[in-house]
């Protein structure tokens, strides 16, 4: 019988809801334990050993020096790296604001002015600005099923498979009536679907927690939220929110010719 793969769940900075998906498989969690030889789990585990790996699943962005230095080790023991949620994929929630400067206000708003002690923080980056990234799955939280599906991927040497279309794919497959013609900002034309566009089958509008779409359109979708009565300062804070650094490293050109 050939070697299960040796795996490793990690998490940094973030609330720690995707593992949380992943332990609420119920159902599944016999399987996912045994699919593969599991070294490390902190949230459902005691004894964690720390070895060479050929999958590690992270969930957070990378805030601090400490965490940055972890990253760095982990990648020089591991086969394939797996981004888990937009925190880790693209800084998550704590990078709306990223590139604007605020970062340094924001911090001592918090924490006040005396320095840190045990560690280095920083504005909140997703792992692949300090290593190389295999896979992204993001969502905040990540798709249940989505996981599974990758997982099980994974598992037989195989690559992540999620896939490039925005929510409004799967939205028209559910037959919704769209929330844009009741001018309700919704930002499914830009965001990666896989969710089974679960917001606006209840009526509620895609709030972008898949990140940025690779097959979106950016500048359409500005344009139409702007005759629609949207300010540019409401659409980009929307769209900023859970796209983080992606967001605004992929529409940088972009952004440009979008007229405010
Ligand atoms: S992506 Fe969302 S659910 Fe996952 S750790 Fe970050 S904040 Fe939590
Ligand atoms: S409701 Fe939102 S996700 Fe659905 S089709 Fe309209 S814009 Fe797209
Ligand atoms: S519809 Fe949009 S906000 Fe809702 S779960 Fe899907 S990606 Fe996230």
């Amino acid at each position: 019988m050939p070697e299960k793969p040796k795996a490793g769940f990690y998490n940094l900075s973030g609330c720690s809801g995707c593992l949380l998906t992943i332990l609420n498989c119920e159902d599944q969690i016999l399987d996912i334990f045994n699919g593969a030889n599991i070294v490390s789990f902190l949230m459902a585990n005691s004894a964690n050993i720390e070895k060479d790996l050929d999958i590690a699943f992270i969930d957070g962005s990378v805030t601090t020096d400490e965490q940055e230095e972890f990253v760095k080790e982990l990648r020089a023991r591991t086969k394939k790296i797996v981004c888990l949620g937009v925190c880790s994929c693209y800084g998550g929630v704590q990078a709306m604001e990223y590139e604007k400067n605020t970062w340094s206000a924001r911090f001592k708003k918090v924490y006040g002015t005396k320095p840190p002690t045990i560690t280095k923080p920083f504005e909140s980056r997703p792992v692949d600005a300090f290593v190389p990234v295999d896979y992204y799955l993001p969502g905040c939280p990540i798709d249940a099923n989505q996981f599974l599906y990758n997982y099980a991927r994974l598992l037989r040497g195989l690559p992540v498979d999620i896939p490039k279309t925005p929510v409004c794919l799967e939205c028209k497959w559910r037959e919704n009536e769209c929330l844009l013609l009741k001018n309700i900002m919704c930002l499914g034309p830009v965001t990666a679907t896989g969710c089974n566009a679960r917001c606006p089958s209840v009526n509620l509008p895609c709030v972008g927690c898949f990140g940025p779409a690779d097959e979106g359109n950016l500048t359409s979708e500005f344009n139409l939220l702007k005759e629609k009565g949207f300010s540019f300062p409401e659409i980009e804070r929307k769209l900023r929110m859970f796209g983080g650094v992606k967001f605004v490293n992929k529409f940088k050109t972009m952004w440009k010719k979008v007229k405010k």
